[in-house]
């Protein structure tokens, strides 16, 4: 005989966004939405229009595997490294948790009536520029400035 299905209500963040980020009473997700670094209200590196991300091949050696959920969601995954693109300044992934110096929120941009902060400004690393996946991401880096073409000033990336 089937079992029957256990139906639960949960609570997600509205910043993340992210159906896999659940919370179980009202009372941790607000505790976490206080936190979020997505949360403009934090002024988190996450939504300052001064991150910069820097990207790694995905070599052991370079995975940060210590790096919080939320920031390997932001940098895509454990390789790609922060920077402050007024400074050219690594961000470590501790002070995404902290107000971000000077903080100016970054561009928005729409999709219907969701709102996504623009892509941050993108380099290569030297480690990347030495590995056999440059060829691959400057591809897609170029993809990228054709799709958005606000990026094509900032095309320092290659
Ligand atoms: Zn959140």
């Amino acid at each position: 005989m089937k079992k029957e299905l256990i139906e639960r209500k949960v609570y997600q963040c509205p910043y993340c966004d992210d159906e896999s980020l659940v919370y179980d009473t009202e009372e941790h997700a607000e505790e976490h939405v206080k936190e979020c670094i997505f949360n403009p209200e934090n002024e988190s590196y996450a939504t300052s229009k001064f991150l910069g991300v820097e990207l790694y091949p995905p070599y052991p050696r370079y995975a940060k595997n210590d790096r919080p959920y939320q920031v390997q969601k932001l940098l895509n995954g454990v390789f790609h490294r922060a920077y402050d693109t007024r400074t050219g300044e690594y961000i470590k992934d501790e002070e995404f948790y902290k107000p971000a110096p000077e903080w100016e929120e970054a561009e928005l941009t729409f999709d219907g009536d969701k709102r996504y902060y623009k892509r941050p400004e993108v380099r290569f690393s030297e480690e990347m520029k030495e590995s056999k996946y440059y060829e691959q991401f400057k591809e897609m880096a170029d993809e990228l400035k054709e799709e958005y073409p606000e990026l094509r000033d900032e095309g320092k990336a290659a």
